[in-house]
């Protein structure tokens, strides 16, 4: 009886990135692989890495460092790196990692089976960081989707704004759109094999736009298709929500009453420094529209603390603004300078503590929120 060989990935990071290791997983299958889900047992580990913080990219060389030991014991072991920390750290991840054979950056992803074919068979480590590649080139089904409710659709690719914390126009370059007419023909594929809802995925999904068509459109051209149930998407920028987008999420029968809005702070002078965009007030005037055309809106937001120069006064701010938009749910980051961003060149000078009561400040108000949410939904 022949076994047939194994893989375990390991993934950090956004939808996006988990979307990307259920291609790398199709790829792999495709070659007459099978997932397993314990590392122990894998003859290819695949780490596919983010680098949005400081803490997400250490994971990786803390993995590594969990790999090194199993390569010494079983030599055959073929171990991937691929992600934004592959893209952002280029080939000084083989450097200071030996135990990695293969190295793929954030457009690189169908090289995989072939540079795995190669360190197995023991032509070495193979490296593909080439940024210029087709990012949208995986086939539909190869992707091995991890839910059998929700399937991850990517609708663009990369980012264009330059928001002086972010590293993400580094490590996933600048905004692609997809065709519309692939896009579409994913969802109808997934629909057909029984998926009820698609999530549309990108950095700043909503500045989608495709010869003439903007976002609204993308929305309309998915919500048509007959059998789908639900439509949701991910991350919306607050600069291109826009009326015809509000619109779309009242008018349109399977786009969920649902949108992730990261506002990052509450204090003009932050959001200036952080090159947003976007003034606190025109953020709760585009919350406004929104909840104007869509009263019963979930909203949810990202809030970063202790960006450099936040005083106590720019925290306050922040939780008037929690206070004031009652958000559904939010993610609390503590900044962390990330290499080649504009914030990093600055001084980190809100002190670690400081960072930590300021998060936890954050945290417990929107508690608090959450609490008199539900209370509030509660029949008398
Ligand atoms: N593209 C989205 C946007 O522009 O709002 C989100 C990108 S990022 C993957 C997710 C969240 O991580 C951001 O919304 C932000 O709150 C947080 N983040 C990004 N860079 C950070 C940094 N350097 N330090 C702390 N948090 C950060």
């Amino acid at each position: 009886m022949t076994t047939r060989n194994r893989f375990y990935i390991e993934t950090f990071g956004c939808q996006m990135n988990v979307n990307d290791s259920e291609k790398v997983a199709g790829l792999l299958e495709a070659e007459g692989y099978v997932a397993t889900t314990s590392r122990d047992a894998a003859d290819v580990v695949f780490i596919n890495t983010c680098a949005v913080r400081e803490k997400a990219a250490d994971k990786l060389y803390h993995a590594l460092g969990r790999l090194k030991k199993a390569k010494r014991e079983r030599p055959g072991l073929v171990v991937g790196v691929g992600g934004c920390v592959a893209q952002l750290e280029g080939t000084a991840v083989l450097d200071r990692a030996p135990q990695v054979d293969v190295l793929v950056g954030t457009h690189n992803l169908s090289s995989v089976p072939e540079l795995v074919r190669r360190a197995r068979a023991g032509h070495g480590r193979g490296v593909d960081l080439d940024r210029k590649a087709d990012s949208f080139d995986v086939p539909d089904d190869a992707i091995a989707h991890s839910s059998r409710v929700r399937a991850y659709v990517t609708a663009i690719e990369g980012c264009n704004h330059v928001c002086s914390f972010c590293v993400v126009p580094r490590t996933r370059g600048a905004e692609v759109c997809r065709d519309p007419d692939a896009i579409a023909e994913e969802v109808r594929s997934l629909v057909g094999r029984g998926y009820p809802e698609v999530m549309l995925l990108g950095q700043t999904v909503n500045a989608y736009r495709y010869h003439g068509l903007d976002f609204a459109d993308l929305l309309a051209r998915v919500d048509a298709i007959e059998g789908l149930q639900r439509l949701r998407f991910t991350t919306s920028h607050p600069e291109h929500v826009d009326e015809r987008m509000a619109r779309a999420l009242r008018d349109l029968p399977r786009v969920c009453p649902y949108l992730h809005l990261p506002v990052q702070s509450g204090a003009d002078r932050i959001l200036s420094a952080m090159r947003r965009g976007y003034t606190r007030a025109q953020y709760l005037e585009t919350v406004a529209l929104l909840r104007a055309h869509v009263p019963a809106l979930a909203l949810t937001t990202d809030v970063i603390v202790g960006y450099p120069g936040e005083t106590p006064d720019d925290l306050e701010q922040t939780l008037l603004l929690m206070k004031e938009v009652s958000f559904d749910g939010l993610f609390a980051f503590k900044f962390s300078p990330r290499p080649g961003t504009v914030a990093a060149t600055q001084v980190d000078d809100v002190p670690a503590d400081s960072k930590e009561e300021r998060l936890q400040q954050v945290l417990t108000l929107n508690k608090q929120i959450q609490r008199t949410r539900i209370h509030d939904r509660l029949p008398a």
